[in-house]
């Protein structure tokens, strides 16, 4: 977002406002082995699109965009589940399918708890193996991809150079996907003041930070909270890198974010058409996907999010 404001964060500085979730698509390189349509399974497009009805009286529809949340200030096209099929998105193969969750700096031991759990909750997320990568160390960031902030002082690191050089040459043979989760704050670029996470939509990198997420370390209230914003922001940046837009139509965790506050509002869940996508990418029953994501939170004390998806489990009849 430029050039307005968006809270006290982006006050006084030469006019260019916060910036939240980012997620530039770099529309470069060619799909991995495109999508090959399913046939007659759980997650063929004829049985998705009938799950998606029954969902679909469940979720809100966003309403007109107000000044300082993102589709304000970006205004974006949206994507059906239908055009998602036909833009051939990057999906997992059979010989590369498992998603590398690669540490990035120094992590305190409540940051370090909530890399496993969102490593392990993306998983579920996603049904595909997800490992957790040996710690980098911040070394691998030059302190020409890493600045000060020119008015709050946060310490920063460009995702540019996290994308292009730190994780493009270590993705591993069988990674779907690999993304970077870090405690320093990020900052895109120029006319940027900071993003939670940036992704790519056809390059199968993407980078995460849990920097603005609070202080996990104080409290196990604290604690939940932080994993809450750290499940929803890699998820919404490894559905980006399964070539999924931001969603115009729906509260999802795949609506774009201009500030903390604008991202807190959004659901850990996806709406219909965006569980179609996820589901048809990774050949995700909807039914078991959500009973395991049901499981996850009730395990982990996300009481509402647990809710959500057993009410999710009656509208598709099951349990
Ligand atoms: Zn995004
Ligand atoms: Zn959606």
């Amino acid at each position: 977002m430029r050039g307005t404001g968006a809270g006290a964060r982006c006050v006084g500085y030469a006019g260019v406002a916060a910036a939240g979730l980012l997620c530039v698509g770099l529309w470069t390189g060619k799909a991995p082995g495109g999508a090959t349509g399913p046939a007659d399974e759980s997650w063929s497009v004829a049985t998705l699109k009938e799950t998606i009805e029954k969902l679909r009286p469940l979720h809100r529809k966003l309403g007109k965009p107000r000044p300082g949340e993102w589709l304000y200030h970006h205004p974006e096209p949206g994507q059906t589940f239908d055009q998602y099929v036909r833009s051939s998105p990057v999906v997992p193969r059979a010989d590369r399918r498992t998603i590398y969750v690669q540490p990035l700096g120094e992590f305190t031991p409540g940051r370090r708890r909530i890399v496993t759990l969102t490593a392990e909750f993306i998983g579920v997320f996603f049904s595909v193996p997800v490992k957790v990568s040996s710690d980098l160390p911040l070394s691998v960031v030059p302190e020409s991809a890493r600045r000060t902030h020119p008015t709050w002082g946060d310490k920063q690191i460009l995702t540019t150079y996290v994308l292009d050089k730190v994780l493009k040459p270590r993705l591993p043979k069988d990674a779907f996907a690999c993304i970077a989760f870090t405690s320093w704050d990020l900052w895109p670029g120029e006319g940027w003041n900071f993003v939670f996470g940036q992704a790519s939509l056809r390059e199968r990198v993407g980078v995460w930070s849990i920097y603005r997420f609070g202080d996990p370390d104080k409290d196990e209230q604290s604690f939940r909270l932080a994993l809450l914003r750290a499940m929803r922001t890699g998820t919404h940046e490894l559905g980006h890198m399964l070539t999924i837009l931001h969603c115009t139509a729906y509260e999802c965790g795949m609506c774009g974010s201009n500030s903390l506050p604008e991202s807190d509002r959004r659901p850990l869940a996806l709406c219909p058409e965006c569980m179609a996508k996820v589901c048809w990418a990774t050949h995700a029953d909807p039914v078991e996907r959500c009973r395991k994501l049901a499981q996850f939170c009730e395990k982990h004390g996300l009481k509402s999010e647990a809710a959500r998806y057993r009410e999710f489990l009656r509208a598709l009849g099951a349990r």
